[in-house]
This record gives C-alpha cells, sequence and structure tokens, in this order.
C-alpha cells in the first residue's frame, strides 16, 4: 500500500485545552460499530455515563444545547479519554484532524485545516510544502476502479502543485494555468479521449500556456461582470448547511461590509491590495534586518523563519490551493468530475480570501495572521466538514464558473 502524506504532517500535535475551539463541538460525532460495540461493554463506574452519553439509535455521541459532546468538560478535555485512555476514542475521534483519500492500493492522508492546529501549521509555512510517499505492507482491489484514470489524475495534479508553487509567476496566473489545464483534461474526458491528457498537462508546461494567462486576464476590464460574479459566488456560501450560528452572522458581516455596489468594492480591492503589497515590504526589511541580527547573534536560519509572523498573501493562499487542490483533486477517479474539483480549490481560497477583506474593513484596515488564520479554520469547519455542504459546493462547481467567457 502507498501512502503520501504532507511534509507537515509530523509537525502536529493536538494541544488539548490549549486549543481555542474544541473539535468535540458544532458537530455530530459518528461512532463506528466496532467501537460502539465496545462501549456496551464498558464496566464500573463509567458504564453509567457512557450510557447516558451515547444515542445508541443513531450511534452518535450526544450533545448539549451549544452542540458540546456529551464527554466534554468545562476545561475542554475529554472524559471518555480522561477514563478509558486513548483505547476509548471511536474511530472520528482517534483519527481526526487526520483525514483519509482512498484509493486502490493508495492512502491519500492530510491534515485537516478546520482544526485551529493545523490551520496555524499551514498558514505559518513559507516555503513551499512537499508531499511525502512510503510503501507499507498489504494491497487491495476495489471494483470499478479505474488506475489508468488514477494514474492520469496523479500526473496531472503533480503538474498543478508544480505551477502553484512556482514563486516566479503571480498567483493569478497560476490559478489560471490550473483551471485551463482542469478544463482542457475535462474536454478529453468528455470526448473520452483520455490518452490525450498527457499533451494537455505538457501543454500547460509551455511559454504559450503563460501567454494564455496574461492574455485572459486582459480580457478580465468590466468591473460590473466581475463584482457581479464575486457577490453571486459568495451568495452560494448562504446555501449551505449552518453548523454554527456565528458563521451566519460573519457571512451577513462579509457580505454587507463588501457587495454594497461595485464602486465600493473595487476601491476596496484596490486598498486591500495596496495593504497587503505594503506588507511583503515590511516582512522583507523585517527579515533583512533579522538576518544580519542572526550573523550578530548567531541564531540559525530555522529560528528566524519560526518568527516571521507578518503576511505574505501569494504565499497564504499558494499553501491553501495546495491543500484544496491535493486532498479533492483524486476524488475525480470516483465522479469524473475533474474541472469541478479544481474549481473547489480555487473557490474555496477565494472565498477565505473574500472573508479575509471583508475583516480587513471591519479592523480599520489591518489584518493580522492570527485573525486570517482562525477565518481559514471557521471556513474549512463549515464547508469542508459537512458532506452535505461539501456535495452542495461541488454541484455549483460542476458547471463551468471559471473560465466562462468575460
Ligand atoms: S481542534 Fe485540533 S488542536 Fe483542537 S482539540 Fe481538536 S485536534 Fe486538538
Amino acid at each position: 500500500m502507498l501512502y503520501t502524506k504532507p511534509d507537515y504532517y509530523k509537525d502536529f500535535e493536538c494541544i488539548a485545552d490549549q486549543c481555542e475551539d474544541t473539535c468535540c463541538a458544532g458537530w455530530q460525532i459518528v461512532i463506528d460499530r466496532d467501537t460502539l460495540k465496545k462501549y456496551t461493554k464498558i464496566k464500573g463506574n463509567f458504564r453509567k455515563r457512557m450510557w447516558r452519553s451515547v444515542n445508541w439509535f443513531r450511534g452518535t455521541f450526544k450533545q448539549d444545547k451549544e452542540k458540546r459532546c456529551a464527554f466534554l468538560n468545562d476545561r475542554n478535555l475529554c472524559d471518555l479519554y480522561l477514563s478509558q485512555g486513548e483505547g476509548g476514542f471511536c474511530k472520528t475521534c482517534r483519527e481526526y484532524p487526520r483525514h483519509t483519500e482512498e484509493f486502490e492500493g493508495v492512502r491519500e492522508i492530510t491534515l485537516s485545516i478546520s482544526c485551529p492546529e493545523v490551520a496555524r501549521i499551514l498558514m505559518n509555512r513559507m516555503e513551499p510544502v512537499q508531499f511525502i510517499s512510503y510503501e507499507e505492507e498489504g494491497d487491495e482491489e476495489y471494483e470499478d476502479f479505474d488506475p489508468f484514470f488514477y494514474s492520469i489524475l496523479e500526473d496531472a495534479r503533480k503538474e498543478m502543485i508544480t505551477i502553484l508553487q512556482n514563486r516566479e509567476l503571480s498567483i493569478v496566473d497560476r490559478i489560471l494555468l490550473v483551471l485551463g489545464m482542469a478544463h482542457d483534461m475535462q474536454g478529453c474526458m468528455n470526448r473520452q479521449e483520455m490518452f490525450s491528457c498527457s499533451d494537455v498537462i505538457a501543454k500547460y508546461t509551455t511559454k504559450k500556456a503563460m501567454q494564455f494567462a496574461q492574455n485572459y486576464q486582459q480580457k478580465i476590464t468590466n468591473k460590473e461582470k466581475e463584482f457581479n460574479f464575486a457577490h453571486t459566488m459568495f451568495q452560494h456560501l448562504f446555501e449551505l448547511e449552518l453548523l454554527k450560528q456565528e458563521w451566519g452572522i460573519l457571512l451577513q458581516e462579509t457580505e454587507d461590509l463588501l457587495y454594497q455596489d461595485k464602486e465600493k468594492y473595487h476601491t476596496i480591492k484596490k486598498e486591500f491590495q495596496e495593504y497587503l503589497q505594503s506588507q511583503i515590504a515590511v516582512e522583507t526589511s523585517n527579515y533583512h534586518h533579522e538576518e544580519e541580527n542572526a550573523t550578530e547573534h548567531c541564531n540559525t536560519q530555522e529560528d528566524i523563519h519560526t518568527k516571521r509572523q507578518s503576511i505574505n498573501m501569494d504565499i497564504h493562499l499558494e499553501q491553501l490551493l495546495v491543500y484544496f487542490l491535493f486532498t479533492y483533486f483524486p476524488g475525480a477517479v470516483y465522479d469524473g468530475e475533474i474541472y469541478a474539483k479544481a474549481q473547489l480549490a480555487v473557490y474555496c481560497t477565494w472565498m477565505i480570501w473574500e472573508i479575509w477583506m471583508a475583516r480587513w474593513i471591519k479592523n480599520e484596515k489591518t489584518l493580522d495572521l492570527e485573525e486570517m488564520t482562525e477565518l481559514v479554520y471557521r471556513f474549512s469547519r463549515e464547508v469542508e466538514h459537512s458532506d452535505l455542504n461539501l456535495r452542495a459546493v461541488e454541484e455549483i462547481l460542476s458547471k463551468k464558473v471559471f473560465l466562462s467567457k468575460k
């Protein structure tokens, strides 16, 4: 069996009661069958608590009015863990925030950015993320699995990640190239010409493809259409199942701050971009200053990088795009929705950007990495952690949303 993980996987450690937002509240935790059976056999003082805290009919943990798990105590610690140790956890609790995508003979494991600690690791990460693969014993065969299609998707994703991590290109160019590649691959698939996909992948590494990205951007001149598009795409978030009331308030606040009229929207966007540029300038000058000090005080380069806290928007966007693309793109092997999966990565990242922009306005034109991180994990909790919501977003994006004629 081949396992693949991002290189920051090893850096994660649950911070338990130090966590600003526990993973044991706000969503329904389903208990796997084996653990449920084990729970029926618990003896001693804890038995009564167990019977009271589980919805045996649904196979879930009960919750209080605030949707907190019945085992979560006032210190945000798990009483089940305190009484039974790690062996008391069900599969979901044992694995979270690890997320596994399963393919024939392959397990792709990521860390979900719905966990504040994972979001913090990713948002503080300046270097491009690498993915590490290794083999372990055990194999399997799936009925109806197309290994050829999966290997094409894998090749494409590898190339897309290379493009997304090419910091010599603007972030918009990188996004357009990835969307273009996925779009053309979808065309091959619809025409049942999957063998042509390798030509498409190769095409998007050429200078001609870069030209396509630049030409496409020049064509985007209609501010009204751009504003309406952003507003419509944002409004889709209101159609999703609401897991936390506070999220609904945040969405409304974002809409009120950003989408009043096209002129205001474009002014905010321009000023926000200028603000972000000024942040990079501050970061660069701090970085050089720290580099000099490092020589004087014998600090290591690693120390310098861990100290960097300012915003570098292109890098944060790159990390999010790579995260979403890595996690969801190969899932197209099951439904053939190649373009929708690429659009999903772009849509989620873009919506987070819009929410950051609204927060910047709300904060009287300031923003810090901590707040950006908070908004990342809250977005992920609402959109990624409801199967219903993820399906709804995929449904919206199953149509051609990006790269349509301007
Ligand atoms: S959300 Fe993450 S850091 Fe917080 S308690 Fe859960 S696993 Fe630990």
